[in-house]
């Protein structure tokens, strides 16, 4: 595949048209139509000299991704499945919050990570995603909004997680990319306050967290509340113990002042008991963590349930008394298959594509459910 424009680091652009014989405002000409103007074409760049288009056609690609299916949820989700250029699929949610539409993406196409509760984990990871792809999927969400904002906010901001399909450490060049064309003024320009990224906390990954060149949110998804438990729902091998991934994200929120996130998807008889509650109270009380309780997004074909809603509320008590913020959180979309990769599943498995199975003691857990 030939690179997208939006794979450049933005410093490039300036030199981009210059380089190749033009005008120099001509590349700022370019990045504002990328990145201001939401241009995926390149008639679209109409005050830019056919030439000059014609030379980096050449050379570059406009856009990365093509619509291939959207569903609206009863809530106001409303869940994209993208094609790739290589005929891969990712997905992307627009999510209605409270103030603003969260936007959830997707860092690579599959995912190594294996974690028992996700779609995604069940065809095993393909590839990372681009930069340029992970910043499409923003670009063209931010265009869906805007065409279509929701009517009960009073603007048209958004935030971003990391919480489609992928594990984000494990394709973090991109991803660090991706955050820099976010947050720079002559890119998407959004305050970095508006961005999250979700972790299961691969062993290889966590140190990674203290180059980020951009103090973003961080949740981190455990699945147990000790190393054994944790093994269970997400089993990996490689993966960081709680101690090192706690210790790890308790490092991040000292170096980005926020609150860490601890992610925790309530499975019933798996992850929904008081002898967990109690442990990952003892653990997170004092430290710089919230917990976001997560009933897991049941799949189709996998005999997981979720947590019933005594079992939640009496994990969440647990957690209260001890002093430890916690919040219900009910996935968006939850009867259009918002679950990680379950709409990219779904079409794999109408087009008769064969999606090799995990190993036998990988099936069924939790992960970073939005
Ligand atoms: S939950 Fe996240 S890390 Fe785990 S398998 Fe799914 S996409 Fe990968």
């Amino acid at each position: 595949m030939r690179p997208l424009l939006r794979d450049l680091p933005l410093d490039q652009f300036p030199d981009l048209l210059r380089s190749r014989g033009h005008a120099a405002y001509r590349g700022r000409q370019l990045a504002h139509w990328l990145f201001e103007q939401d241009a995926f074409t390149w008639d679209a760049m109409s005050n830019l000299p056919r030439a000059a288009r014609d030379d980096l056609a050449a050379e570059f690609d406009v856009a990365g991704l093509s619509p291939l299916e959207k569903l609206v949820g009863s809530d106001g989700t409303r869940k994209y499945l993208f094609a790739l250029r290589d005929g891969h699929t990712v997905e992307s949610v627009i999510i209605p919050m409270e103030a603003h539409a969260t936007f959830c993406i997707s860092s690579q196409v599959g995912c190594a990570m294996a974690c028992r509760f996700c779609a995604t984990a069940r065809g095993g990871l393909v590839r990372d995603l681009t930069r340029g792809e992970i910043v499409e999927q923003v670009q063209r969400l931010r265009r869906e909004l805007a065409a279509d904002p929701f009517p009960q906010h009073g603007d048209r901001q958004f935030n971003v997680v990391f919480m489609g399909m992928g594990e984000p450490l494990d394709n973090l060049p991109a991803v660090t990319g991706a955050l820099d064309t976010f947050v720079a003024e002559t890119g998407l320009a959004m305050s970095v306050r508006r961005i999250q990224i979700s972790t299961s906390g691969p062993r290889h990954g966590l140190p990674q967290l203290g180059t980020l060149r951009h103090p973003v949110g961080l949740t981190i998804s455990l699945g147990g509340a000790d190393d054994a438990a944790r093994r269970k729902v997400m089993p990996v091998s490689g993966r960081a113990g709680v101690d090192e991934v706690l210790a790890a994200a308790e490092a991040h929120a000292a170096r980005s002042g926020r609150t860490v996130t601890i992610a925790w998807v309530l499975i019933a008889d798996r992850t929904d008991d008081a002898a967990q509650a109690e442990t990952l109270a003892r653990r997170l009380a004092g430290r710089p963590f919230k917990v976001n309780l997560i009933p897991l997004n049941e799949l189709d074909d996998d005999p997981l349930r979720s947590a019933s809603n005594a079992r939640v509320l009496a994990f969440q008590d647990v957690l209260r008394r001890a002093g430890v913020p916690a919040t219900i959180r009910v996935s968006g979309g939850r009867d259009i298959a918002a679950a990680c990769g379950q709409l990219r599943r779904r079409r794999l498995q109408r087009d008769a594509v064969a999606l090799p199975e995990p190993p036998a003691d990988t099936r069924g857990d939790e992960s970073h459910q939005t």
